[in-house]
C-alpha cells in the first residue's frame, strides 16, 4: 500500500492531492508558491509532510510549469517559479527523504485526464492558460519527445497576418489564443481579461469579438494541428481559459465544422465530435502527478505507466 501524492505546482499556487492504492482521492492542500527554487521546494515539502502524515509508504509526482532535463528531476525555464536550472528532485530528497518524480505540468494533467475517461484510447490536454501548450498521452504512458518539447504547440504560426507573438514570430497559436496575449491586446485592468473580452463580445463590441473570434481560431487551429499530427481520440480543453466551459466549446466546434466544410478528408475527421472539456473541478493536474509519482524516470525517456491500468480513476474525481 502506497500513498501517492501528486503535486501541481502553478506560478501563484501549489494544489497537492493525496490517492490511494484503490484510486481515491484521500486529501487535498494548497498554499501560494513560493518564489525561486529554494522557497517552491519548501512549500512542496510541507505540504507533502501534511498529507502524508505518518506515512513513510509514500511516492511522490510534481509537476512544474518548465522544461525537465530528460530522465532528471532537473528543472529549466521555469521562470513563473523564479527557476533558471535547478534540481528539484534533489531538494525534495534532502528534505523528506523521497525522491520525486518530476515531469512538465501539462504532461502530468494529460494523464490526469485520461484517467477520467475509463477506457480511453490515446489523448490530447490541451492547456489553454497564459500561454498554451499541450500534453499527449496513451495506454504507454505520456509522450515526452526527444528533447522533452513533445506538445509545445503554441508557438506555432498559423496565421501569417496574424499578431506579434512574444516569441518573435507572426500570427502563434499562442499569439491568438494565450490568456497574456489576449489580456495585452484587450488592454483593460480586468481581473479576468478573456471573460471580460467574451462578455464584452456578447455586448457587441467589435474589438472584443475580433479578439474572440481569434481566439477560437487559434484554439481550434491547435484541436486540428494535434489530431492531424497524432491522431488522437480526443482532445480535452483545461486551463484557466477552459473554466468558460460551453462559451468556449461551441464556437470552437462551429470554427471546426465550418473549417473542414470545404474538404472531404477534414470532415472525415470529425474534429468537432473529438473535443471536450476537463471534468469541471477536478485538479487533473495533481491528479495525474499522484498517478505518475510511481513511474521510473532513471534509465528512459518514457515512463511506465501500466501499473496506472488498473487504477479506478473514475474515483478519483
Ligand atoms: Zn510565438
Amino acid at each position: 500500500m502506497t500513498l501517492r501524492i501528486g503535486v501541481d505546482v502553478g506560478g501563484t499556487k501549489i494544489l497537492a492531492v493525496a490517492v490511494d492504492d484503490a484510486g481515491l482521492e484521500s486529501g487535498r492542500v494548497r498554499r501560494p508558491t513560493g518564489w525561486g527554487g529554494e522557497a517552491v521546494a519548501d512549500g512542496i515539502a510541507d505540504v507533502v509532510r501534511e498529507l502524508a502524515g505518518d506515512r513513510t509508504d509514500v511516492s511522490i509526482g510534481l509537476g512544474v510549469p518548465g522544461q525537465i532535463v530528460p530522465g532528471s528531476g532537473v528543472v529549466e525555464h521555469a521562470l513563473n517559479l523564479g527557476i533558471e536550472r535547478f534540481d528539484l528532485a534533489g531538494a525534495l530528497v534532502e528534505r523528506v527523504g523521497i525522491r520525486p518524480v518530476v515531469d512538465n505540468d501539462v504532461r502530468f494533467a494529460a494523464v490526469g485526464a485520461r484517467s477520467a475517461r475509463p477506457g480511453a484510447g490515446s489523448l490530447a490536454y490541451l492547456n489553454l492558460g497564459t500561454g498554451v501548450a499541450a500534453g499527449i498521452v496513451d495506454e504507454t504512458g505520456p509522450r515526452r519527445g526527444a528533447r522533452g518539447a513533445a506538445g509545445e504547440i503554441g508557438h506555432v504560426p498559423v496565421d501569417p497576418s496574424g499578431p506579434l507573438c512574444r516569441c518573435g514570430q507572426r500570427g502563434c497559436i499562442e499569439a491568438l489564443a494565450g490568456g497574456s496575449a489576449v489580456a495585452e491586446r484587450w488592454g483593460r485592468p480586468d481581473a479576468l481579461p478573456v471573460r471580460a473580452v467574451f462578455d464584452a463580445a456578447d455586448a457587441a463590441d467589435p474589438r472584443a469579438a475580433a479578439l474572440r473570434d481569434d481566439l477560437v481560431r487559434g484554439v481550434a487551429a491547435a484541436v486540428r494541428l494535434l489530431v492531424l499530427a497524432t491522431d488522437v481520440d480526443v482532445v480535452v480543453l483545461g486551463g484557466g481559459i477552459a473554466a468558460l466551459g460551453e462559451r468556449l466549446l461551441d464556437p470552437v466546434c462551429d470554427e471546426l465544422r465550418e473549417s473542414s466544410a470545404a474538404s472531404g478528408f477534414l470532415l472525415s475527421l470529425r474534429l468537432a465530435e473529438r473535443v471536450e472539456l476537463v471534468p469541471r473541478g477536478m485538479p487533473v493536474g495533481a491528479v495525474g502527478a499522484a498517478l505518475g509519482s510511481g513511474a521510473a524516470v532513471s534509465g528512459g525517456a518514457r515512463a511506465t505507466l501500466a501499473a496506472l491500468d488498473g487504477v479506478d480513476a473514475h474515483a478519483v474525481r
